[in-house]
């Protein structure tokens, strides 16, 4: 080998060498590359992961039940509420709607459900859903190519709504009675009047003085009932004494009509002095309720107990008085005696606001007192005793 021949040799090992070396550059730079985009797809995935884990945990948080459907109406997510409303056990994802839910299938709902799959919007509506005696508030939104159901049991607000309406009503009723017995106080105050002058002319022959009399007796009843619609809603805005005993009378005079047609009698035992610094719309409004509970009680005839008398809260020993109202009526479970005051509580499904105990126990609180059941279903012996104290100051 010449000299030229080993200097060319020795230029191209050269050469190689740095190529080489500068390859070896890259491929460092490369692969560095390659590690950092790595690094950055990972943190994209956990960052997704996170979301997904995030809205998991909304929609398992959310009240609402919630249920996905692909576009082919298959089950694709149900979230734990939805489960627990839905399912009796099976597993219900993967399964077509018609399998999964038949019940719904000749509802409303399906009308709904429908138009969202196709049209591609939202519907929100309350419906009720026979099967299941429900009333149910849904939200339906495209969610994928599918639908979400977003639903909730809506038959407890619709009931309280209700409940409050047919209140609403009763106070509205309760208003309109009160101006027109009063628009009908003065008339009637003429007519007995005038029946008075018809009875003590002289000229007046034995039979029309009889018939002047009766008709004076029955205005007197007209004009009874009269007053007492209209002092049941006439609300004082000053506390003054009152005889308790009287009131409950007057409440008695109430249910009077109902109580005759039922043949309830009423038992009286009261204190002589049983008056209490008080609104008396609100005793009267308090005891219409217990006395007409009372005879709700009673299924054929009965007997209600009233009672007022001068006590001791034996707690406290402040002084007051005690006002029983007592029936033999069917009396109340364990289940009904512990919800008894609570609002919308009832076991009247048809006439029934629950409203009268929570407002009656509301009523006594202002007038610092308390209330207390005592209760009996057993046959031969049931009924239910409910004793009012209320305290009395000096
Ligand atoms: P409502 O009379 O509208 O049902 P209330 O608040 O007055 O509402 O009473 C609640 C419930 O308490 C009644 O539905 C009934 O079940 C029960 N209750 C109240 N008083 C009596 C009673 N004297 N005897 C038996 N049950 C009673
Ligand atoms: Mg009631």
């Amino acid at each position: 080998m010449d000299d030229v021949e080993q200097e060319r040799l020795r230029s191209e090992i050269a050469t190689l060498r740095l190529l080489l070396e500068v390859n070896e550059a890259t491929a460092l730079e490369q692969s560095r590359r390659a590690e950092r985009a790595l690094q950055t797809m990972q943190r994209e995935i956990t960052e997704r992961e996170q979301q997904a884990k995030l809205i998991r945990e909304i929609i398992a948080a959310s009240t609402d039940s919630v249920v996905v459907l692909d576009s082919e109406w298959r089950v694709t997510f149900l979230n734990e509420q939805a489960k627990q409303e839905l399912s009796s056990g099976e597993e219900l994802v993967g399964q077509v709607l018609m399998e999964a839910l038949p019940s719904v299938m000749d509802t409303n709902f399906m009308g709904y459900y429908r138009h969202a799959m196709k049209n591609r919007v939202t519907l929100l509506f309350e419906e009720f859903h026979a099967p299941r005696g429900k009333w149910y508030g849904v939200n339906v939104s495209p969610v994928g190519d599918g639908i979400g159901i977003f639903f909730h049991d809506a038959t407890e607000r619709r009931r309280r709504d209700a409940a409050i309406q047919k209140t609403e009503k009763l106070a509205a009723v309760g208003r309109l009675a009160s101006s027109i017995s009063h628009e009908i106080n003065n008339p009637l105050e003429s007519v007995v009047n005038l029946l008075y002058l018809i009875e003590s002319s002289p000229g007046v022959d034995g039979e029309t003085k009889m018939y002047a009399e009766l008709a004076t007796r029955e205005m007197a009843r007209v004009s009874h009932i009269v007053t007492q619609t209209l002092k049941f809603h006439r609300q004082s805005t000053h506390a003054a004494e009152c005889k308790m005993s009287e009131v409950l009378e007057s409440v008695v005079s109430l249910f009077q009509g109902r109580m005759a047609t039922r043949k309830v009698r009423v038992k009286r035992r009261y204190e002589e002095h049983d008056e209490l610094m008080c609104f008396a719309g609100d005793m009267r409004q308090v005891f219409a309720n217990l006395i007409g509970n009372a005879l709700d009680a009673i299924m054929g005839e009965g007997t209600i107990w009233l009672r007022t008398r001068r006590s001791r809260d034996w707690k406290t020993g402040r002084r007051g008085l005690r006002v029983c109202v007592a029936d033999n009526g069917g009396g109340m479970s364990e289940e009904t005696r512990k919800s008894l005051f609570e609002p919308f509580f009832t076991t009247k499904p048809a006439t029934g606001t629950g409203l009268g105990l929570w407002v009656s126990e509301e009523i006594i609180r202002n007038h610092e007192g308390w209330v207390r059941v005592r209760s009996s279903e057993r046959m031969g012996c049931s009924g239910t005793v409910f004793s009012v104290f209320f305290p009395v100051t000096d």
